[in-house]
């Protein structure tokens, strides 16, 4: 018996102790979720023009499962994290807006930069990375950073990638962002609407990818006033369910919150995914245009 009583006594702390696992990691996956990035990087493939697709498109299931690696980097290298994001509200954003990075670590510093986040210049850094990767027919790296670019791309269209009240803690909203970037597009996934262009050049990607984070910085105040609209109507035992993945469960909102969330929004979700889609397109592209077409047969 005591033995009995010992294994599950374990066995209940062990859930405990993973459902404090899920809770943790689902209020701290900071990141569009890892559906919604592979989906992302795969549309942004069919924007581009048939000479350069057949390498994309032969290497896709690559474009897709690296688009997750730099959030899985984020445990095992310090650096990472700031790549994801930057606080806008911690800066007059008049004097930040349209800064170059050479610039900015003159206004504010490396450390300041680094705390506050850094996802402005990570993405003309890598696609210069990427252009070196095209001039030396390097298809290995031209597929790796292409993917992890396409990751960066995609977070800096997350509006709670742009503020420090990033998972609404700030509002008593803890869970919000998660529920924004992952939640709502797995739960929605074929019927999330997809559309794109064909990819077309960006002249200056620095003031291209500041429009990108300055427009998703408009919706911040949006998504929390929504939420916390429909929060106040809706009554706690509505709002979350538990939803087991295998032997573990996961404290989630419920659907038709979640739901009745993403129509408040009226698209706002769609909108965001759509532009990082096209923009990430439209970045490959021009690295490629600019290393002088290369041809992949
Ligand atoms: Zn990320």
């Amino acid at each position: 018996m005591i033995i009995n009583h010992n294994i599950s006594f374990k066995k209940l702390f062990n859930r405990v102790l993973l459902l404090q696992i899920c809770l943790f990691y689902a209020t701290n996956a900071l990141s569009w979720g890892f559906y919604a990035h592979k989906r992302i990087n795969h549309l942004a493939v069919f924007t581009l023009p048939s000479e350069m697709n057949r390498l994309y498109k032969r290497h896709i299931r690559e474009i897709e499962n690296l688009a997750v690696l730099p959030d899985q980097r984020r445990h095992s290298m310090d650096e990472e994290a700031a790549r994801h994001y930057i606080d806008l509200d911690k800066y007059e954003l008049k004097v930040l807006a349209y800064l170059h990075y050479d610039k900015a670590i003159l206004m504010y510093t490396q450390d300041s930069l680094q705390q506050h986040g850094i996802v402005p210049w990570i993405i003309p850094m890598m696609q210069k990375r990427l252009k070196q990767a095209f001039l030396n027919r390097d298809t290995l790296q031209i597929i790796k950073i292409s993917a992890e670019l396409g990751h960066y791309i995609a977070d800096a269209h997350v509006p709670l990638h742009t503020t420090s009240n990033y998972d609404g803690q700030q509002t008593n909203q803890v869970g919000i962002h998660a529920f924004w970037e992952s939640r709502i597009p797995e739960m929605l996934q074929a019927d999330l609407e997809a559309w794109s262009m064909p990819a077309t050049y960006i002249i200056d990607l620095q003031k291209n990818t500041w429009e990108w984070i300055l427009e998703a910085h408009t919706y911040v105040s949006t998504l929390l006033q929504v939420e916390t609209k429909l929060n106040a109507r809706t009554k706690p035992v509505n709002k979350y369910v538990f939803l087991k993945k295998g032997s573990i469960l996961n404290k989630t909102y419920a659907p038709a919150y979640a739901k009745e969330y993403h129509k408040l929004l009226n698209k706002q979700i769609e909108h965001q995914f759509n532009q990082a889609v096209q923009h990430i397109g439209n970045v490959w592209y021009s690295a490629w245009l600019e290393s002088g077409q290369p041809d992949f047969k």
